[in-house]
């Protein structure tokens, strides 16, 4: 489990009351759900408090392919037989790492449905196939990220699910705060960290008028980094902020404009 502690205290801003709310769910061990826009700083909070608890952290990126196998464990062959082996939830649960499963709601309604007893009281985790029922252990918890924005009616998480959670709001920080990020995150200075930070403002404005998404802090670390590299203010942003958010060509004209009037 020592391959799983974070090693140095990852940077995180805070920006309100979410590291003692965090730490008083880990107390008493409520799962926790954080909410938010993609690249606003969830991964990077959760990784934060692994370091600040000193608890191992066992990260999972869900995707719509993972089935229950793929968090729980599975058979595998080998030259001596069959030999099981603990998926990442598991691994978690027997020896007492925060488990973190990234955009949970990827994830197929089977998968979902296997986290619940360990969200209940019960904490157990019933491993059907190989007939073993894993009691977690006492400094497991389960954390998982949740993008309201872009779910659709089909694919939310059930109430039966949400409720299991305590949850936490995140969104992108206030300017100062970003630009405090950005320029730490990127190297680059407070002016130039601030002008980013402004043109993610314009276009968050954009969101549900011909952008899906806002403009991440995550896109600003890029761009700021580029900046950092030596890359031309005007085409550090076309490449880490304009062309990835929009393949729409009024809407690319329009925010490169916008970059213009900053650099
Ligand atoms: P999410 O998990 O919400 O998609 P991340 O945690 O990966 O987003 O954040 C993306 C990047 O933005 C991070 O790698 C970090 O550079 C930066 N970031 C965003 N918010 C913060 C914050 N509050 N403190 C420090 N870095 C942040």
């Amino acid at each position: 489990m020592t391959d799983y502690l974070v090693p140095e205290e990852p940077y995180y801003r805070g920006v309100g009351d979410e590291i003692a709310m965090y730490e008083a769910a880990y107390e008493i061990r409520m799962p926790m759900m954080l909410k938010g826009p993609t690249g606003c700083g969830k991964t990077r909070f959760v990784e934060h408090m692994a370091w600040k608890l000193g608890k191992p952290l066992i990260t999972v990126a869900c995707n719509e392919d993972m089935t229950a196998s793929d968090l729980l464990g599975r058979f595998l062959l080998d030259a001596n037989g069959t030999r099981w082996q603990d998926g990442p939830l598991t691994l978690a649960a027997r020896f007492g790492a925060i488990c973190y499963l990234d955009e949970v709601v990827e994830a197929r309604q089977d998968t979902t449905v296997a986290i619940h007893p360990l969200t209940d009281n019960r904490r157990i985790l019933p491993l059907e196939r190989k007939g073993e029922v894993v009691k977690a252990h006492p400094d497991f918890q389960l954390v998982v990220s949740y993008n309201p924005g872009y779910q659709s009616v089909m694919k939310d998480l059930k109430q039966s699910t949400k409720q299991r959670f305590g949850a936490l709001d995140f969104d992108y920080p206030t300017h100062d705060i970003e630009v405090e990020i950005v320029s730490h995150e990127s190297g680059v200075d407070a002016e130039t960290a601030s002008k980013l930070v402004q043109i993610a403002e314009r276009a968050r404005n954009l969101k549900g008028h011909g952008l899906d998404e806002g403009l991440s802090t995550r896109m600003l670390v890029y761009a700021g980094s580029l900046i950092a590299k030596g890359i031309e203010p005007l085409k550090a942003c076309r490449v880490a902020l304009v062309r990835p958010i929009t393949d729409d060509v009024d809407m690319r004209d329009a925010l490169d404009a916008a970059v213009t009037t900053y650099f």
